[in-house]
């Protein structure tokens, strides 16, 4: 079933973000990373770390990755074209 906005508005077209190469795909996979970062902390005895998990998408054409943030801010920008029609 499609979600439909409240109070008899209409959908329209979305936006899609497309990768900026010759191909203009919109389609992407998920790449994830695992690493983990340790602090030298002086006088301890604990060792203290952070694990960290990165997330990248690639465009299933030409191979080109974009961040999460990245992706946000065309989606950003696309808003605020829409707004500024308002
Ligand atoms: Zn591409």
């Amino acid at each position: 079933m499609t979600e439909r906005p409240q109070g008899g508005k209409r959908w329209k077209c979305p936006r899609l973000f497309l990768c900026d190469g010759a191909a203009k795909n919109k389609n992407f996979t998920r790449i994830h990373s695992f690493s983990i970062r340790f602090y030298g902390v002086n006088f301890s005895d604990d060792l203290v770390y952070d694990k960290l998990t990165d997330e990248l998408f690639q465009c299933t054409k030409c191979g080109k990755t974009f961040t999460t943030l990245q992706i946000e801010n065309v989606l950003a920008e696309f808003k605020k074209k829409e707004e500024a029609r308002y």
